[in-house]
């Protein structure tokens, strides 16, 4: 399936990017939100702006108490409908059976199989139905996001369009914007997490840190993704 991409002119503002991105997948666009300060935001963006995405989320069965309750907040607080995805049960019966509990750890392979069970089977059945998702994405989040585009074909999703409409903030406007709009904030921020994952796979870091270098911290700065975001 092949979508023309649409033009975006440089400092487009996100709500903006939200309406073109959408117009041009011409179909159902939903938010894959993990409940980061990004996917919130974006959230809040778009219903200031009166534009209509639907919300998707993934329990991968690993997620921080703290993260279920900004689900919880943003229920309360938006009054939408998150979709959410589990992983089959089958697959995390037998990847515990076999592998234990934090074979994650082991090596890259194995934490691949983790992401590959957890997060991406549940995301490929999550976008089946799309013709977008929207993404938290910046690009200056880390060294596997600096050539993102603001709105990108998904090449490994039957070619949806993938939408960023944060891709140019910075972690500071991010946060400018939480605080200025008290939108819902995981607790996890405030000890120090800069970028929230799995449980097992984030820790908090300090302020001279790289922001993602809490998450997979075991592992090169050039593996740090999850599947979710191949390209
Ligand atoms: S982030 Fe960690 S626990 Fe979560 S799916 Fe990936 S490897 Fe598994």
């Amino acid at each position: 399936m092949s979508t023309e991409l649409p033009e975006i002119p440089a400092n487009t503002n996100p709500a903006e990017i939200l309406r073109i991105g959408i117009a041009a997948a011409n179909g159902p666009v939903s938010l894959a939100c993990s409940f980061s300060l990004e996917d919130v935001a974006i959230i809040d963006i778009a219903q200031k702006a009166g534009v209509a995405i639907g919300v998707f989320a993934i329990d991968t069965g690993r997620l921080n108490e703290e993260t279920y309750e900004v689900a919880d907040a943003l229920l309360e607080r938006y009054r939408l409908k998150i979709d959410w995805y589990f992983p089959r049960h089958e697959d995390v019966e037998q990847l515990e059976r076999t592998e234990g509990l934090f074979s994650f750890r082991e090596s890259l392979d194995k934490r691949h199989t983790c992401c590959g069970i957890r997060k991406v089977e549940p995301l490929s059945r999550a976008l089946k139905e799309l013709k977008g998702w929207v993404t938290g994405m910046r690009r200056e989040q880390s060294v596997t996001r600096g050539d993102l585009k603001t709105v990108e074909q998904d090449e490994l999703n039957n070619g949806i369009l993938k939408i960023n409409p944060l891709i140019d903030w910075s972690e500071r406007q991010l946060m400018d914007y939480a605080r200025e709009n008290s939108i819902p904030t995981n607790r996890l921020y405030k000890q120090g997490y800069r970028s929230i994952g799995c449980a097992p796979c984030t820790r908090s870091i300090g302020p001279w840190d790289h922001v993602r270098d809490g998450r997979w911290w075991w592992e090169n700065a050039e593996n740090k993704e999850c599947g979710l975001h191949r390209r």
